[in-house]
This record gives C-alpha cells, structure tokens and sequence, in this order.
C-alpha cells in the first residue's frame, strides 16, 4: 500500500543522506532548509504570507500557542481543510473509536488537552510515512534484533499508523490503557516483547510484576512516552528492567527528541529546530519555540509549546551535534504559583516539589502533589505497607517546611492523605496546578 512503500523510501533516503556533523555547519544547513520552507509554505497558507509580509525574516515572527494555531486552522492548513468539518469527523471518529479518519486524503486527529482546548492536527500519507520511517531509524532500530521485532505498545488508541508498516521486519501488539491492567500484563507474558512503548505509569506497573514475578518478560528495550520520566522513576525501571530506559519525545505538533545510545535526549534537528524561550533567570529551564521544517500540510513555525525543558549544560558523549536536554520536566500550567515574602506571585518548578517529596521519606512508593490554591498543597501519597503514615507525614511536613526556607517564601499548608485515585487512560502528572487565576494572564497553549 501506499504508506508502506513510501515509508520504505523514506527509510532509504534517511538512512542515505549525510546530515552535517558540526553545530556550525548544522545551523547553515537548518538556515536555508527553514528559509526556503517558510518561502514555500507562505505561497500556499495565507496565515503564514501575513507573517512574511509584515515581518519579512521568519526569525522575526513572533512565536504563536495553541489557541492561536487553532483560531487560525483554515488560513494555516493547506489542503484546504474547514476546521468546523474537521472537528466533526474527529469527534465521529473518537466517540466511535476508530481511529482512522481521513478527509481530502489527510489524517485528521485530536490532541488531548486536558483544559478543554482540544487541538486538531493534520497529517499528510507523505507526513505519516517520514513519521513511521523516523520512528524506525531513530528508536526502534530494528536490525539490531535480526529476526522480527516483537513490540508492544501501549496508547490510548489503537492506529492505523503502525498496522500500516507491519512486516516481516516489525509486529506490533496493542495494549488498550483502557482495559484491566491484569488482562495487559496477562497479554504481555503470552506475546513475550522485544520493545515496550508505554508512559512511565504504566512501565511502573510491568515493572512491579515482573519484580514481583508474577510476570515472566525479557524485553530489550524499554521506551518511555507520553508523560514526565522522573528519575526516580527511571532509577527504578532501570534497576528492574537491568537496562537503559529510553525516551520519546512527542506531542501532536511533532516528533521532537528521542534518546542516543548513551541515554540523552536530543532535539530531531534533521527535521524540527527549538528555539529556547528562557523562563528562568539562569537559563536553565525554557519553553521550546519549534519549527518543524518537513510537515506542509499544517506548517508549523515558530510555535511555542507550553512544556518545560531543562537544557542540558555539557555536551553528550555520543558526540551528535544536535541540541542536548537534560529532561523534560513538565507543563507550563503545572508550574506552581506560590507567594513570596512578599505576598508576589512566585513560580516554583516541579523539580522543588518532586525533591520536597521524595527526600522525606523513602517509604513513599507514589505520589501526586496538586496546587488547590495560592498556599494550598495536596500531597497524595501511596506507602510501602510497613511505613508509619504518621511518621511519613510528619516528616513530609518537615521537607515541605524546609523546601519553603529555602526559596524564601510565604509558608504553605499542606493536606496529606494516603492513596491515588486510579489513572485510567489519562496521563500521570504527580506535579500538577489545578487553580487557574481569576484575572487569568495564562494562556493555554
Ligand atoms: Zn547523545
């Protein structure tokens, strides 16, 4: 069919061509690559022709968010695609759980977003098999197995995109978060994978079975997707798993950053350049400005994602010139607002509230820290059985208090209760805001 043949052309041609091997000659190549496409695409998306006409160098355009993108769907798109009418056929398609809508020829998809802005992402045959050929060169490189690969991969929905390149090279396997865990692991023993693909929740629990050997698996490969890899997490799938863990780095604007051999995360340069929006004064953590220079049917260009990314300061031993992360640690709108001495709004990053947690007891085995208000905290939390609650509480209280004195502000309270509610098929986010402010300056990107 025609994705499997064009994603066999897009295999060779990738793994053909000579990508520049210094920073220099990288930002050369990536200069004239994004401004010939930005010259082409403003040729058929009037929304982008705007932005040329008044600002002339696309370095110059100021960078747009979600609502933005999707407020400007039909003068951003260029197959003629009608938002309203998208919107309809995805809807069908999600309720309905067939996950393969197309329209004019175009894979139309929703993203999840949790604030009740969804996105709408399109996606050409072409787009969808340089996708597939990338995921196959850059992470699941299957000739290192030599017999077929087995891979299991767990997603909120079954897609059309991987069925597509079954082959005598890969077969895949579905896990449906939707259904019991126990009937997944159940599948998992009968199916035995080379690869796992599922977001760290879910690796928790394979993890916990095969450690409790209730689960008997020997997978060579473990690739993390979808949510925060924590280290404490990582620590702990790598102890188990006796293997680096890997991570992909994508979201419905794009496949951003996946792991080398030695286990960092780089951007995809050959297709995607960030720009860093600095969101601290030591420029250490930012918001990426992505402009992904090979999707034509919904270009996107210079546009800000609302995660946050630690950049990573020394170069990667693997010696790729493609720009390094230390990791991913969130979303912008889980950032917390705390006060200072002051009573002035203060972001505080996930990784504050993560070590708060985590130093104070090592009998904390899960937990969800959520932001009710300007001072209010609530600590969930999950014990090992022979933990005192009292004791971690009191010890969680202490970390908390300290955590306060060392950034210098107002003290907070903090409600402490023992369990997690159930995930379900939705992300994990054991960092997260859940107050809006009235006078809401935050835009959901
Ligand atoms: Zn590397």
């Amino acid at each position: 069919m025609k994705l499997k043949l064009l994603t066999i052309f897009y295999l060779l041609r990738y793994s053909l061509r000579r990508l520049p091997a210094s920073r220099e000659a990288l930002d050369v190549w990536q200069e004239r690559r994004i401004g010939k496409f930005v010259k082409q695409m403003a040729q058929r998306a009037p929304f982008y022709a705007a932005k040329v006409a008044q600002y002339g160098d696309w370095r110059a355009f100021p960078p747009i968010n979600k609502a933005l993108f999707m407020e400007h769907f039909n003068e951003i798109n260029t197959c003629g695609i009608d938002r309203e009418q998208a919107m309809e056929v995805a809807m069908n398609a999600e309720s309905g759980r067939d996950f393969s809508p197309t329209l004019n020829g175009i894979t139309v998809g929703l993203s999840t977003g949790t604030s009740g802005n969804r996105g709408l992402f399109l996606a050409s045959t072409k787009e969808r098999a340089q996708w597939v050929a990338a995921i196959f060169l850059k992470v699941l490189k299957p000739w290192r197995w030599r017999r077929q690969v087995k891979v299991a991969f767990f997603l909120r929905a079954n897609s059309n995109l991987y069925n597509a390149v079954e082959s005598k090279v890969v077969q895949f396997q579905f896990y449906d978060l939707l259904r019991p865990v126990s009937a997944l692991l159940a599948d998992l023993a009968l199916f035995q994978p080379d690869v796992i693909v599922a977001q760290p929740s879910m690796l928790l629990l394979v993890a916990g079975a095969v450690e409790a050997k209730t689960l008997r698996i020997q997978p060579g490969r473990i690739i993390s997707v979808a949510e925060v890899l924590d280290p404490e997490t990582e620590a702990r799938l790598t102890q188990i798993f006796q293997q680096q863990i890997h991570q992909v780095y994508q979201c419905t604007e794009g496949f951003l950053a996946c792991t080398c051999d030695e286990g960092t995360l780089h951007v995809n340069e050959d297709f995607v350049k960030i720009e860093p929006h600095w969101i601290d004064e030591e420029k250490t953590r930012f918001q990426p400005i992505i402009t992904d220079f090979t999707r034509t049917s919904q270009p996107v260009i210079r546009y800000l994602l609302n995660d946050v990314l630690v950049a990573r300061q020394t170069p990667c031993p693997c010696g790729s010139p493609f720009m390094a992360l230390e990791r991913i640690e969130g979303r912008m709108d889980d950032v917390f607002l705390l006060l200072d001495r002051q009573g002035r709004e203060r972001t505080v990053f996930a990784d504050f509230i993560r070590r708060a947690v985590v130093r104070a007891s090592e009998g904390i085995l899960e937990y969800q820290v959520i932001q009710t208000s300007y001072s209010k905290l609530l600590v969930q939390v999950e014990l090992s059985a022979e933990r005192n609650l009292e004791l971690v509480n009191k010890a969680i209280f202490s970390s908390f208090e300290q955590m306060v004195k060392e950034l210098d502000i107002s003290p907070i309270s903090l409600e402490i209760v023992e369990g997690i509610p159930p995930l379900g098929a939705n992300k994990l986010r054991r960092i997260r805001r859940d107050f809006t402010l009235d006078n809401a300056s935050q835009n959901d990107t």
